[in-house]
């Protein structure tokens, strides 16, 4: 089963619903808030007009199909699967989690020689020409 984000008009999120189709979901999510739909002919079918302007149908609604992969919430691009899964299945390779990419900050930080021994690190070259220059 596809699982598609729900996001309001308004931009309020409501959450990954899943369903064959986006209307399947929508109308899951319509169903779990307590409203009678269900889908026909790929259609949400609405018991009255009053509940359908409630309940808005799915051109009222930001729904995005999300990626069937492993732990996988981002948006799809093909064959249900984002960039990273589908080069992975593309691929014939087990479908694994993608993980976040890392932010990478580049740091300076001064540390005696005492505090890099006990780190186990040694200076760099640089570092060692510096610590050792007599004072
Ligand atoms: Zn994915």
């Amino acid at each position: 089963m596809a699982r598609f984000q729900i996001v309001s008009g308004a931009g309020a999120d409501h959450g990954a619903w899943g369903g064959a189709t986006a209307a399947h979901a929508l109308a899951a999510m319509h169903r779990d808030a307590g409203y009678r739909v269900r889908v026909a002919l790929g259609r949400i079918v609405w018991p009255d007009g009053e509940t359908r302007r409630l309940c808005g149908d799915v051109e009222d609604w930001q729904i995005t199909s999300l990626c069937s992969g492993p732990a996988c919430t981002r948006e799809t691009i093909s064959g249900g699967f984002c960039p990273s899964h589908y080069r992975q299945q593309y691929r014939g390779r087990p479908l694994t989690a993608i993980a976040e990419p890392v932010e990478r900050v580049p740091l300076k930080v001064r540390l005696t020689r005492r505090a890099l021994k006990r780190l186990g690190a040694s200076p760099a070259r640089r570092a060692r020409e510096i610590l050792e220059r007599p004072s």
